[in-house]
């Protein structure tokens, strides 16, 4: 059977060449893709959570198509100081010293919590996990390659990446499209306390002062790796000098993938990856989230409600199709009335998922054309993943299965066949939403029938109260109860 991909032409908007670029694997079918996982000393934030299941339905669809793809995303667990800057307290070090726990431990812990929050979410694990604290020597390796080449300078047992030198040769600012003369400008004199040659150069290597708890023997003294320099070297080492895709959250284009991007430069004499790819961000109602003004949520309180900012929780997989219906390249709000309205809309998506799988047949197909249904939808999905669109089309489809199920359009048995593989595969495998009531709706049926039962008892023993208190309290948790004369049925609200 010939692969999918042979027939879809998948376009991807390259953020290095601001085009929609054919997307064409260095080594089909392998596919390489690197992205920034999370810094992990706190709750995951959820424009994080956005951006890594984003790219978890570009892993799927690439699989989808047949490709065979690795899929790098990191653990930042040592390096990434305060205010993404070069100066200052580790991020997990600070949690560690304020919880006073182990710097290991809040990895642990926010790692667990991580990992338990994407797969609720329904996301794949990555193919590889790498960790920066497991890749202290290869990037020190790194370090002194680029030294070697004379594109980074030793000061006082830090090392530095040298920008203006660099971008003798190259150009640094590419991928944000600036060039290192607005940037000069744009940053702020050093002091003369700075040990930088340049205020644009960044740390490969820092010396560790002695509070610096998070600390590693090097050629330059004891210290810790530069933050950007990790996905250097975990992107190399398991995808290769070059590869297909790197992505992240757009906050990460400037200075982290530029610096990233400079250091595999330095290294290998050439650009590393193809095809770099940005996930938008999302708000809060409109806003920025924000911690200090307390528009923020915890994927944890979507799911349960428990926030003032909505009205109930939802099921991550509600939450997962509200995200699928923006483009990923667009920024998405969050609120209460957005998350209703895809709850409405996820609801009326799966009933007609379950009503596709008892559908009569007919000896003619009437109300769409299943072939050219299939076509589009593959069309907007191969548009730079758009799957706004392509949910636009798996709405279509549940009209036109609405429409056979009231008698009013026909399908054949082989156009149902079609129909049911491409539903199923988009909505489970590449959307990867789930049908949340399946699983639960024999245990709460069992647990009613439970209270139901015990109802009965307390009426033949004419326990009025008991009875009430049943019935009353069920409803309270919108389960309402009716007696007929063929017994008690309930009513889910
Ligand atoms: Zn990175």
């Amino acid at each position: 059977m010939t692969p999918l991909y042979e027939k879809n032409k998948l376009t991807v908007y390259n953020s290095l060449t601001g085009n929609k670029e054919e997307f064409v694997p260095i080594n089909s079918p392998f596919v390489g893709m690197y992205v920034c996982g999370p810094t992990v000393y706190s709750d995951v934030h959820l424009g994080n959570c956005r951006t890594f299941i984003s790219f978890d339905m570009m892993f799927r669809y690439l699989e989808h198509l047949g490709y065979n793809v690795r899929y790098v995303r990191n653990i930042t667990d040592a390096g990434h100081l305060e205010n993404d800057a070069d100066e200052g307290e580790d991020k997990i070090a600070k949690k560690a010293r304020i919880e006073q726990l182990e710097p290991m431990e809040i990895v642990q812990q926010y790692t667990v919590g991580f990992r338990k929050v994407m797969s609720l979410f329904n996301a794949h694990a990555p193919s590889i996990e790498p960790t920066a604290t497991g890749h202290i020597i290869e990037q020190i390796e790194m370090v002194k390659d680029i030294l070697e080449k004379g594109l980074a300078y030793e000061v006082n047992g830090s090392v530095y990446f040298d920008v203006e030198k660099y971008n003798k040769s190259a150009h640094y600012g590419i991928l944000s499209g600036r060039n290192i003369e607005e940037l000069i400008s744009g940053t702020r004199e050093l002091d003369g306390q700075s040990e930088k040659r340049s205020p644009l150069d960044f740390a490969l290597w820092k010396k560790a002062s002695p509070s610096h708890i998070m600390r590693w023997p090097s050629p330059w003294g004891v210290g810790f790796p530069g933050w950007h320099l990790e996905c250097s070297v975990m992107s190399t080492k398991y995808l290769g000098e070059q590869f297909d895709i790197h992505g992240g959250g757009m906050d990460l284009k400037f200075p982290h993938h530029e610096c990233e991007i400079a250091q595999n430069h330095a290294t290998h004499g050439a650009h590393s990856v193809k095809y770099w790819l940005h996930g938008n961000m999302l708000t809060l109602n409109g806003k920025r989230m924000s911690k200090s003004t307390g528009n923020t949520i915890l994927p944890e309180e979507l799911f349960s409600g428990d926030n003032t900012i909505l009205e109930k929780g939802f099921h991550p997989s509600v939450v997962r199709f509200f995200m699928m219906q923006a483009h990923y390249r667009s920024v998405l709000d969050f609120s209460n009335d957005a998350l209703v309205a895809a709850e409405k809309g996820y609801i009326r998506l799966t009933e007609a998922m379950k009503k596709m799988q008892s559908l009569q047949v007919s000896k003619t197909t009437e109300g769409l054309d299943v072939a050219s249904w299939v076509d589009t939808l593959y069309g907007v999905m191969n548009d730079d993943f758009n799957t706004p669109m392509a949910i636009a089309q798996m709405f279509e489809a549940a009209k036109f299965i609405n429409g056979i199920s009231d008698g009013k359009l026909k399908i054949t048995a082989s156009d149902l066949e079609i129909l049911s593989s491409t539903m199923n595969a988009f909505f489970f495998d590449v959307l990867a939403l789930q049908l949340p009531q399946e699983g639960n709706a024999d245990k709460l049926d069992a647990a009613v029938q439970v209270l139901i039962d015990l109802r009965m008892g307390a009426r033949a023993d004419k326990n009025w109260a008991l009875s009430d208190e049943i019935r009353d309290k069920l409803a309270d948790g919108g389960i309402m109860l009716k007696d007929g004369k063929d017994g008690t049925t309930y009513s889910v609200e």
